[in-house]
C-alpha cells in the first residue's frame, strides 16, 4: 500500500528531538532522522526511520524539516551546513530561544527558499503526541495550513501569528510563569518541611492553588487589556497583609527571605501608589512592558 502521509525530516535527536521523531514515526510518515551524533538515532533506525549522513542529505529528503536542537547556536551550526536552494521546503525551527532568533532564521529562509515556522513545546518529551501538549507555531500561515494535519500528531497545534517572534515569545513568558509557580512552589515546600512536614502533604494543597489561580487568568487578562482593575479575587491591600504573613513565617522558620521580600516589595510599590483598593493585575505597571 502506498504512504500518503508526509515524509518528514527531524534534526536534531535529543529529548526532545528523539520523541518527535518517534511521534511521526509511529504515525507513519516516512522519517528520515538526523543527529549531530549519530548513534542517537539507532532505536528509531530499528524501528523504520532513515538515517541521513548529514544535515543537508535530512533537508533534501523531506519537503517538511523539524529542527529541534540545544540553542540557536546550535541551530546556526546546523544551517551554516546546508547549501543550495531549498525552495520548496518547509523549515520548522522547535529548538528554544528568544524572538530574536526567530527573526535571524525567519531572515536566514527569506534568502534560502523555505517557508520557515518557528514553534515553541510547551510540554516535555514524553508528552508529545498527546492531547495534553500545546506547540505554537507562528510565521507563515499557509505553510502551517498545508501541515496542520502532520503538525496535529505532535500534540495541539496552533498557530499565534504571521509574526515569527510570536511562538518565542510566548514560550519566554511561559517559561517566567513556570519558574514564578516553581519558585513559590519550593519556598512552601521549604516553609512547611522547616516546621516538619513533609512536602508530600503540600504537594495536592499547591496543585488546587495553582489551578484555582488558573482560574483568575482570564479576568486577570481583561483587566490588563482593558485598563481597569475592580478588584476579582480580594485588594491589593488584602494581598498585602497575607504577604507580610508570609514573610514573618518565613523570617520565624529561618528561611531564604529574597521571595517573599520580593513579592511585597512589588506590592507595597502598587499600594505607594494608592491603588491599595484595586485588584492584584493593577501590578502589571510594576512589570514594565
Ligand atoms: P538535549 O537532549 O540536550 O539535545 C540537544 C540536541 O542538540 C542534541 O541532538 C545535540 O546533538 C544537538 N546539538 C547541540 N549542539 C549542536 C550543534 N552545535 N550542532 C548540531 N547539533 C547540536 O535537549 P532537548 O531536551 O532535546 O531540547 C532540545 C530543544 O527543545 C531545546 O531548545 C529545549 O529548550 C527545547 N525544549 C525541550 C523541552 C524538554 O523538556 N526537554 C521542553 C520544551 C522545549 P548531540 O546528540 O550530537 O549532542
Amino acid at each position: 500500500m502506498i504512504n500518503t502521509k508526509t515524509p518528514v525530516s527531524v534534526l536534531g535527536l535529543g529529548l526532545m528531538g528523539h520523541a518527535l521523531a518517534e511521534t511521526l514515526l509511529t504515525a507513519g510518515h516516512p522519517t528520515t532522522v538526523w543527529n549531530r551524533t549519530a548513534s542517537k538515532a539507532d532505536r528509531l533506525v530499528e524501528a523504520g526511520a532513515t538515517l541521513a549522513d548529514s544535515a543537508e542529505a535530512a533537508v533534501k529528503a523531506s519537503q517538511l524539516v523539524i529542527i529541534c536542537v540545544t540553542d540557536p547556536a546550535a541551530v546556526r551550526a546546523v544551517l551554516d551546513q546546508l547549501d543550495g536552494a531549498l525552495d520548496d521546503t518547509v523549515l520548522i525551527n522547535l529548538t528554544s530561544g528568544p524572538s530574536s532568533a526567530a527573526t535571524e532564521f525567519a531572515d536566514w529562509a527569506e534568502q534560502h527558499g523555505p517557508d520557515f515556522l518557528d514553534g515553541a513545546i510547551l510540554a516535555s518529551p514524553e508528552m508529545i503526541g498527546t492531547a495534553d501538549t500545546t506547540i505554537v507555531y507562528s510565521g507563515s500561515r499557509a505553510a502551517f495550513d498545508r501541515n496542520a494535519e502532520t503538525l496535529g500528531r505532535l500534540g495541539v497545534a496552533t498557530h499565534v501569528g504571521d509574526d515569527h517572534r510570536q511562538a518565542a515569545l510566548l514560550e519566554m513568558a511561559g517559561l517566567g510563569l513556570m519558574w514564578g509557580a516553581l519558585n513559590g512552589y519550593l519556598h512552601g515546600a521549604a516553609l512547611i518541611r522547616a516546621a516538619g512536614v513533609d512536602a508530600a502533604t503540600f504537594a495536592p494543597l499547591a496543585a488546587a492553588t495553582l489551578r484555582a489561580v488558573a482560574d483568575w487568568l482570564p479576568g486577570y487578562a481583561k483587566q490588563i487589556d482593558d485598563g481597569e482593575f475592580p478588584p476579582l479575587d480580594g485588594t491589593l491591600d488584602t494581598h498585602l497583609a497575607a504577604m507580610h504573613h508570609l514573610l514573618a513565617e518565613s523570617e520565624t522558620l529561618g528561611l531564604n527571605l529574597e521571595l517573599p521580600r520580593y513579592v511585597t516589595s512589588v506590592a507595597e510599590r502598587g499600594a505607594a501608589e494608592d491603588k491599595g483598593q484595586q485588584g492584584y493585575a493593577v501590578l502589571i505597571d510594576q512589570f514594565g512592558g
